[in-house]
């Protein structure tokens, strides 16, 4: 019982231990304490080209249990399922390969967004060398306490369901019939954009570049499309306040059935393994099974909240969210940190020029001489053969210095990606 531990008459204990214990709670402000994480998944397939991955115990020290964080992701494959089956295998290691070892918390969240900009690139270089044609999206989802980074490139949307009811879109359709950008991006890079034209010129479907006729502008794989359909991920990290949240997870079965709110409102105040169906079954319901249709909801909840009884302000928080107001904190001020259920934005990035998105941070390495390159993490002395093979036409070498260190191999793809020199997967090794 609650009054067993805290005793109400403060002279009964020894004096440095409440004070110890109000600190504490002060400094962490609730927000210390690791929520739990409770997950659901439901699909429906069609082509059978819907991948997902959970990975609720992944840990960020070796041997710590204290270090844990959860990843969940969806690989939605076209024109096969290679892409999607080499993303879902690869991806999470590659990103946490291009994270510094030995670092803390706060500075491993910090490293997240570009080793996953990393991780995004390396999984499609080493796909493309296989020399298979298929591609995928790629939705990846990193849950470290309260805070959620989230990395992805195609239509696999994340979205947020926070405890005030408020929705919100974690990631960025990148399809080239409602993105702007991305046409004038994949333009600028040598693609061509336009619909498909069936016979008598008559054009139908969405928009598509070309060669290829791909409806995305970012994909992992798609070695026979074009460069310009870049694997550089739409990066978002947020924390959440300490009630919590919901995230929906899903392919476009799902979006193409469903907006975000109504995902959202057909299995709010369900438990996550039901919420799951629900969303996919109120997706059939409105669309019928047009395609492959896969859902992840991953909640994000006070690990209290799993005890038979909450605490009195827990459970104030509950009865105010489900009437759907606006908690005000106790000042009465604009505070982000502390009003209940608030998001924090701590990150966001979406450009596709890997010289804004890797920073230089990863370039030196100390104590061998060696440069790591930003993308791959392999180590290469720094005079072996820098300029040689890329150091033409295409890339002055002035352009080494300026950005993140890259190896031939990973620059020649930089280069490619933005249409400076032709796609040359096929000469690499
Ligand atoms: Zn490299």
């Amino acid at each position: 019982m609650a009054t067993e531990v805290r005793p109400r008459d403060p002279s009964m204990r020894p004096p440095m231990v409440p004070l110890a214990t109000l600190i504490g709670r002060e400094l962490r402000g609730g927000k210390s304490e690791k929520p739990a994480i409770k997950y659901g998944h439901a699909a429906f397939a069609k082509r059978g080209e819907d991948y997902f991955l959970v990975r609720p115990d992944c840990l960020r020290v070796p041997g710590d249990a204290a270090s844990s964080f959860s990843v969940f992701a969806i690989f939605d494959g076209h024109n096969g399922v290679s892409a999607a089956v080499f993303a879902k295998e690869h991806l999470l290691e590659h990103v946490m390969s291009a994270i510094p070892q030995g670092i803390g918390r706060e500075e491993w969240l910090e490293a997240l967004p570009r080793a996953l900009v990393a991780g995004f690139v390396k999984t499609d270089i080493d796909f493309q060398r296989k020399g298979e044609t298929s591609g995928t999206t790629a939705t990846l989802v990193v849950v470290d306490g309260w805070t959620v980074t989230v990395a992805s490139v195609g239509d696999s949307r994340c979205i947020l369901d926070s405890q005030d009811g408020v929705v919100s879109l974690l990631t960025v359709d990148h399809r080239l019939e409602e993105n702007v950008e991305e046409r004038e991006r994949v333009t600028a890079s040598g693609g061509e954009v336009g619909r498909l034209n069936i016979c008598g010129g008559k054009e139908v479907g969405p928009l598509r570049c070309w060669p290829g006729g791909l409806c995305l502008s970012r994909s992992i794989g798609d070695t026979d499309v074009g460069e310009f359909i870049v694997p550089i991920p739409h990066v978002k990290q947020v924390k959440l306040s300490s009630v919590g949240g919901r995230l929906i997870i899903a392919s476009d079965g799902i979006w193409d059935a469903l907006s975000s709110e109504l995902a959202a409102k057909a299995c709010r105040g369900i438990p996550a393994e039901l919420a799951a169906k629900l969303v996919v079954k109120e997706a059939l319901r409105t669309s019928g099974l047009k395609d492959d249709t896969t859902c992840l909801v991953v909640d994000i909840i006070p690990s209290d909240h799993t005890l038979p009884l909450p605490s009195p302000v827990k459970q104030q928080n509950k009865f105010r969210s489900l009437f759907g107001k606006k908690p005000q904190n106790a000042a009465g001020k604009p505070n982000k940190l502390s009003s209940v259920g608030a998001v924090e934005e701590l990150f966001e990035e979406g450009s596709a020029m890997l010289e804004e998105r890797l920073g230089k941070s990863f370039s030196s390495r100390e104590n061998t001489g060696l440069l790591r390159c930003a993308i791959c993490q392999t180590d290469q002395v720094p005079d072996d053969d820098l300029f040689v093979n890329s150091g033409d036409l295409f890339s002055p070498p002035s352009k080494q210095q300026e950005g993140p260190y890259l190896c031939v191999d990973c620059r020649r793809k930089k280069d490619a990606m933005e249409g400076k020199r032709p796609s040359d997967s096929s000469m690499s090794r």
